[in-house]
């Protein structure tokens, strides 16, 4: 099985990256929920959280330190914004490569729907 998120790393289809670095790669989501959403994924294909191990602490801390600077860098982090990492299909995962969502730029309602 294909993972698209690994196609977008490995630049087999496009998408609008706005970080990258040997670890990870953030870029625009393609249908956008908010102003501002954005999504951090690691290099390494991690299909859900329940499969993260104990040497993938200090990445899964990497991809909250770029959420940071994409919150900054985007003018929401002051105001808020919400990040949220979904696993499996009942909590709305879809894609099966774990990714941080940035969502900002309105009100976050809560709880969520
Ligand atoms: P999930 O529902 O798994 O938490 O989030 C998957 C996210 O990936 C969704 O917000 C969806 O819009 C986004 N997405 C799915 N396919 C693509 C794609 O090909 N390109 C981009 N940029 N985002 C995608
Ligand atoms: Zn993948």
């Amino acid at each position: 099985m294909g993972c698209i998120f690994c196609d977008i790393l490995n630049k087999k289809i496009p998408a609008k990256i706005i970080y990258e670095d040997e670890s990870a790669v953030a870029f625009e989501d393609i249908n956008p929920q908010a102003p501002v959403h954005a999504l951090v994924i690691p290099r390494k294909h991690i299909s859900t959280t329940l499969d993260l191990k104990e040497g993938d602490n200090n990445l899964i801390g990497h991809l909250f330190q770029i959420a940071n600077k994409i919150a900054r860098d985007k003018n929401v982090a002051e105001r808020g914004f919400r990040l949220v990492m979904n696993c499996n299909p009942e909590s709305g995962q879809t894609v099966f490569h774990i990714h941080l969502h940035i969502l900002g730029g309105r009100h976050m309602h809560w709880p969520p729907g």
